[in-house]
């Protein structure tokens, strides 16, 4: 078949950008397997991420499941650099399906619209969706509008407690349910401090008590 300009080349550039938000629509992958839970880590509703739409990080309007990226990089974890290609091509994401790099206009108008949730991803009857409302009401997802609020970032006493609740109910359920860190991810998110890692915040451990301070210039985009 003849190459017209806009056709996928298949280069995996968009792969590399990093992994699809979920939609309603890839429930059964998960259902069937094709992508494990651990695979995905939440973006909770108010964190601060990359919005293609407007080339801005912004706060995230609604809660996003998405497929981690490899190590500490951004490329998707499905994404084989020796073949170039995806791992679950057949079974990729609605995102993927839709994405054309030279002609985004239906990949941008379906952004932030019928995303998938942790709860619609775990059982009813699971002890931890109460964990995670417990999360959520503790350690909110919205922590830069919240800090905003009280007058910015400058409370270092309401960090470090927001942080010390996040890590303590991490905590909590890792000793429990003997999960891994990327089942964490998945649960709860981003932990706190790296939040404030990506708002101009920089922290130490000091013979195990935190402390935050605010870095010379600060790094948030906005
Ligand atoms: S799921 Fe596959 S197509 Fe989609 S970003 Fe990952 S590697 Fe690329």
């Amino acid at each position: 078949m003849k190459e017209t300009k806009k056709q996928c080349r298949q280069c995996g550039t968009c792969c590399r950008k990093g992994g699809p938000a979920l939609s309603r629509e890839d429930i059964l992958l998960v259902r069937q397997g094709y992508i494990r839970h651990d695979q995905l880590i939440t973006i909770r509703r108010g964190e601060t991420g990359y919005n293609p739409a407007t080339g801005r990080l912004e706060p995230v309007p609604v809660e996003l499941l998405k497929i981690r990226g490899k190590g500490a990089g951004w490329t998707c974890l499905f994404f084989d650099e020796e073949d170039n290609g995806c791992t679950i091509y057949a079974h990729r994401p609605v995102t993927c399906r839709i994405l054309q790099c030279r002609q985004p206009e239906a990949l941008l108008a379906t952004i932030y619209r019928d995303t998938l949730s942790r709860a619609e991803l775990i059982n009813p009857d699971d002890p931890i969706l109460a964990v995670i409302d417990r999360h959520e009401r503790t350690c909110p997802g919205d922590l830069a509008a919240m800090l905003a609020e009280r007058g910015g970032t400058e409370d270092i006493a309401l960090l470090t407690e927001l942080v010390r609740a996040d890590l303590a109910i991490r905590g909590e359920v890792a000793q429990q349910a003997g999960i891994s860190l990327e089942m964490e991810f998945f649960l709860f998110g981003r932990p706190l401090f790296k939040q404030l890692t990506g708002m101009g915040m920089e922290w130490v451990d000091e013979n195990g008590e935190l402390r935050f301070k605010r870095r010379k210039k600060s790094s948030m985009s906005d």
